[in-house]
């Protein structure tokens, strides 16, 4: 719908001007139509930059926030990935777009409901070269790891160690650390076994659950 796709651009123009240049996460923004991934209640605020809710009290997160995310794990063409948190499924959408066809998005979520609906909502698109598991993606998932990056939707208190020994060597792990009220967004590279670490900001995010989060 020609609307839709004009306050696509607007959002995406937003997201650039507030600091987002990389063009692999603009352009996947742009071709992902993020109105098939809200609940339909919500459907005229589907491009606003600000969160909106998801069944379970989880939420689909803020373009923005996701961009930022995108960028610091430095996809490329090919790459697999680990996303803990699957939610409505959007960013996993646009992580199989930016690794492309060759790459693949491994994607863990606990809540029945959302897996429900991430599938519900990828299947519009036809997007092959993602997999939703049903999983405490706090653990990782090792059946296809290790992995060339590594993204937590979701606040934990520290890194969950099984996520550091899925990463690969030189692999890149973004996840927003600390309590409900706050997080610091840390992205890590791993070097030689150990992370480095780097802070991107303070964000907003619902708490993990599982053996490795908050509940
Ligand atoms: N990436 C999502 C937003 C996620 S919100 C999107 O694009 O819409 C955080 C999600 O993490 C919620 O759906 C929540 O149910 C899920 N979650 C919380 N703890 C989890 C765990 N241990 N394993 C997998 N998913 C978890």
């Amino acid at each position: 719908m020609a609307e839709f796709e004009q306050k696509r651009k607007a959002m995406v123009k937003l997201v650039r001007e507030y600091g987002v240049p990389d063009k692999s996460v603009l352009d996947a923004m742009l071709a992902i139509p993020r109105h098939l991934f809200v609940p339909a209640q919500f459907l005229s605020e589907a491009y606003a930059n600000y969160p909106l809710p998801l069944p379970d009290q989880q939420t689909i997160s803020q373009p923005y926030t996701v961009a930022i995310m995108l960028q610091a794990l430095e996809l490329k063409k090919g790459d697999k990935v680990l996303e803990v948190g699957t939610g409505s499924g959007w960013c996993a959408a646009l992580i199989a777009h930016i690794t492309g066809p060759k790459g693949m998005i491994y994607t863990t979520e606990i809540v029945p409901e959302l897996i429900t609906f991430a599938q519900q909502n990828i299947k519009k698109l036809k997007i092959k070269n993602l997999k939703i598991i049903k999983t405490d993606g706090s653990k990782g998932y090792k059946p296809a790891a290790p992995y060339d990056a590594i993204i937590v939707t979701a606040a934990c208190p520290q890194i969950p160690k099984p996520l550091i020994h899925q990463l690969k060597e030189n692999g890149i792990i973004v996840a927003p650390i600390g309590p409900w009220f706050g997080q610091k967004m840390i992205k890590a590279k791993k070097v030689k076994g150990k992370l480095i670490k780097e802070n991107l900001g303070y964000f907003m995010f619902v708490p993990l659950k599982g053996k490795y989060g908050y509940e």
